[in-house]
């Protein structure tokens, strides 16, 4: 996926393995929250050994390794540093990317084997990740440029957490489903490149750092959103996580630990939570749930039996 080069990707890790992922690893494994598409509940907790877990096919070894490794091995990460911030969200960028390339690919074998179904979904499903990629690159080219010309054009904040033992990186996408499509009813078109915010959250020496980014043409309209992640008292900033995590963002792995405690038996409930999402329209939303309280799991459930049955 870099720019200049056609050499074969190799599997490369979401967030820095030696370090952060093998820290809150037992055995070499973590949990991921797995999506199948070929089953009805489509998805579920898994547990992957550290080597396949959170990883992408992304970069050649030679790119993965020098573009990275201001992050990876360099030691202490500095989160004052503008360049290490970026490739954070350059390498969750680029997860995205791939996740829709999959997505396409899939479809496109369906389609390919002809099985009795109307295509007319699948090729929307396409066109739509099509779509994506393309307004992904909006980013990323504005990403190689920084890196290449030293020039600034994300701005990034970040916040010490209480310690947490669970890693994501993803992107947000600031427009609501709702916004999104009051823009396609209203102008008959799709909405052009909606505003994505770069979030990372991840254990780092005995606290968790939050990380988030968005681009500065789209500072006026997700500044304000954004401040309010590292503005309000840490009670508020949990609730927002837990939000985000539970019915936002897809892409993250979690200790044994945190799974025993948090997740065991919610599988039905996290995947009534994604359709929830889908359907309720409004991502912006906190809901009153609270990973980092002891009664989260029963909290979790009440809110899913109330709200999705
Ligand atoms: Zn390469």
């Amino acid at each position: 996926m870099h720019p200049n080069c056609d050499e074969k990707a190799i599997n490369s890790h979401i967030m820095q393995k030696n370090g952060i992922l093998s820290a809150i690893s037992d055995d070499q494994h973590l949990w991921e929250l797995s999506i199948d598409h070929f089953k009805q509940e489509y998805a579920g907790f898994k547990r992957k050994g550290i080597n396949k877990i959170y990883t992408f096919t992304g970069f050649c070894n030679h790119h993965d390794s020098i573009i990275f490794s201001k992050i990876e091995t360099q030691g202490k990460i500095d989160f004052n540093d503008y360049e290490s911030c970026l490739l954070f969200a350059l390498r969750t960028a680029y997860n995205e990317i791939w996740l829709k390339e999959v997505v396409i690919k899939m479809q496109e074998c369906v389609i390919k084997s002809e099985v009795d179904i109307d295509t007319w979904m699948l090729e929307e499903t396409i066109r739509q990740n099509k779509l994506a990629i393309i307004d992904m690159e909006f980013y990323t080219q504005a990403m190689w440029n920084d890196l290449q010309n030293k020039t600034e054009s994300f701005n990034f904040e970040f916040r010490e957490t209480d310690y947490q033992e669970i890693c994501l990186n993803s992107i947000y996408t600031y427009d609501t489903s709702q916004e999104i499509m009051d823009y396609q009813m209203k102008y008959k078109r799709d909405m052009e490149r909606p505003s994505e915010i770069f979030i990372s959250y991840f254990p780092y020496t005995n606290k968790s750092i939050l990380l988030m980014g968005y681009h500065k043409d789209d500072a006026q309209k997700v500044k304000g959103y954004v401040n309010l992640f590292f503005k309000e008292n840490l009670k508020k900033l949990n609730r927002r996580l837990s939000s985000l995590i539970s019915f936002n963002c897809e892409t993250w792995v979690c200790s044994n630990n945190f799974y025993k405690e948090k997740l065991e038996g919610l599988d039905s409930e996290f995947f009534k939570a994604m359709q929830f999402s889908a359907k309720n329209g409004n991502e912006r939303k906190t809901f009153n749930v609270d990973f980092f309280k002891d009664d989260f799991k029963k909290n979790f459930r009440s809110f899913i039996d109330k709200n999705v049955g």
